[in-house]
């Protein structure tokens, strides 16, 4: 696997050409993000970080991902529905964790209240390593399933045309022949695009929510294209206007500026620094309003780091997804060890192993968005100091995946150009959307190829770590 491109990989002169064409071709086919000088505005944009070259990902790897994105829409969706068990198993994360606690207080009182909404629809992305054994055989090991605002899509939609002209240049046809279509943004698309058509009102436009800052914004101009190009309209508000000229009518229909909303699409409010008092209160109106939320606050809830540990208890998917065996099986063969640190003799044992060898483990907070996992030292140090208090228990630990590492260069602007020592995370999309108790639309909707110099244990494309690459099947 390391040696994929081995030929060209240290020639020079046919590198730079080759990466001086992968940056013009990248801002001609819209791979391209705000810069950070200037995150609101497009008078000055750059090129989204990528690979030079494509990375190697295992067929047969590749193909189970696919092949287990559908189960894994399905038990999203039958956490969102189980309020016993998110009652159950968020317990002890909400009396030490303010966010997740807040999260779930909106997700009581909605219940309390009675569902506005009748149609769910849910764009969630599957995170995986290749883990490899003793015997250097790689297995597919999920990450971390990601339910709400789950980015990239967009932009990756347009790197498959990038690498493939890189290849080319390198003289390297046949393999860009190879390189396989990806289109998350239509598919995307076309989640939104049902969900607002089962809403029922022509004239009711998809609201995407989106954060102050929006140094992403192409990649969701991507899938508002999708939109458009249906004859659908978007509009783009932030928490604030919500809290400003959001208001429900009788029916618990959303309003904002006069217009109807059918389908609230979240790029935002998946962490802490997202909120304020007024973005909780617009948070809540939206939640309690009859729009599709993508995703509803159960089923965010259910993409926290604390239900993927309980999802690997003995007998937690059996009862979540009865009479589907082999979707269980599926399932389960993607799990790493994944570990809770709840007070007790089990938490007190787990911890004591993570401390004694913290390189086995990760240390997870109830966090998204990068950069708030812990690892090695640090672990070892944090872990310490909590671990005789009910603190330890906003924390999960997973086991370390270990990737091979593979050669490549990251094209980032500004940057010099030099070979790396990469691993790849590999996500798939998933879209699904129900209708009352029938699901209407299951699909893996593409893929995501992030890849990331090994000195970074840590952080995604949007917190500067990782970049955007495309798979290359072996
Ligand atoms: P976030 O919600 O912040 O994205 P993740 O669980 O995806 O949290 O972790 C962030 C990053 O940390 C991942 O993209 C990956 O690079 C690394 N990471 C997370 N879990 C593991 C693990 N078990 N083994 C190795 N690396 C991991
Ligand atoms: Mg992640």
């Amino acid at each position: 696997m390391a040696a994929l491109w081995e030929d060209v990989l240290h020639n020079e002169p046919a590198i730079r050409e080759a990466a001086a064409v992968a940056v013009d071709v990248a801002l001609l086919e819209g791979v391209l993000m705000r810069t950070e000088e200037q995150p609101n505005m497009s008078d000055v944009v750059n090129y989204a970080p990528f690979t030079l070259l494509p990375s190697a990902v295992p067929s047969a790897l590749f193909e189970q991902a696919y092949a287990v994105q559908q189960d894994f829409n399905l038990l999203v969706d039958a956490i969102s529905q189980n309020k016993e068990f998110l009652e159950h198993t968020l317990a002890s994360t909400i009396k030490v964790d303010d966010f997740t606690a807040q999260l779930f207080r909106i997700h009581m009182q909605v219940l309390e209240e009675g569902l506005a909404q009748s149609v769910f629809l849910g764009i969630n992305r599957s995170d995986y390593m290749f883990d490899c054994g003793v015997d250097g055989t790689p297995a597919l090991k999920q990450i971390e399933i990601n339910t709400i605002a789950a980015s990239f899509g967009g932009l990756t939609s347009r790197t498959v045309a990038v690498h493939g002209q890189v290849l080319k240049v390198l003289g390297k046809s046949k393999e860009a022949s190879r390189l396989l279509p990806n289109n998350p943004s239509k598919g995307l698309a076309l989640g939104i695009a049902k969900a607002w058509e089962l809403y029922g009102s022509q004239s009711a436009v998809v609201m995407f929510l989106v954060e102050e800052v929006q140094r992403n914004i192409f990649d969701q101009r991507c899938v508002e294209n999708e939109l458009w190009n249906r004859n659908i309209r978007v509009i783009r508000k932030r928490f604030r206007d919500v809290f400003e000229k959001g208001s429900l009518d009788d029916a618990k229909r959303l309003y904002i500026d006069g217009q109807e909303v059918a389908v609230v699409y979240y790029r935002e409010g998946y962490v802490p620094k997202n909120y304020d008092q007024q973005n909780w209160e617009a948070r809540l109106l939206l939640e309690r309003s009859r729009a599709v939320k993508c995703p509803d606050i159960a089923t965010q809830l259910a993409g926290t780091k604390k239900v993927q540990q309980e999802l690997s208890q003995p007998g937690t998917l059996e009862r979540l997804l009865p009479g589907r065996a082999e979707a269980v099986a599926r399932i389960r063969a993607t799990f790493a060890g994944l570990y809770s640190l709840d007070e007790g003799e089990e938490g007190d044992k787990i911890a004591a192993a993570a401390i004694a060898d913290p390189d086995r483990f990760v240390l997870k907070p109830q966090r998204e968005g990068g950069g708030n996992n812990l690892y090695g030292e640090e672990l070892r140090q944090v872990l310490q100091k909590i671990r005789d208090s009910p603190e330890r228990t906003s924390y999960i630990l997973m086991d370390k995946i270990k990737p091979q590492p593979a050669m490549n260069y990251l094209l980032r602007a500004h940057s010099p150009l030099q070979v790396s020592e990469c691993i790849s995370e590999l996500g798939i999309f998933g879209v699904y959307v129900r209708h009352g108790k029938e699901m209407v639309m299951n699909e893996a909707a593409g893929h995501l190829l992030r890849t990331k110099a090994i000195e970074h244990a840590d952080g995604g494309v949007a917190a500067g770590v990782a970049v955007l690459d495309t798979p290359y099947l072996v």
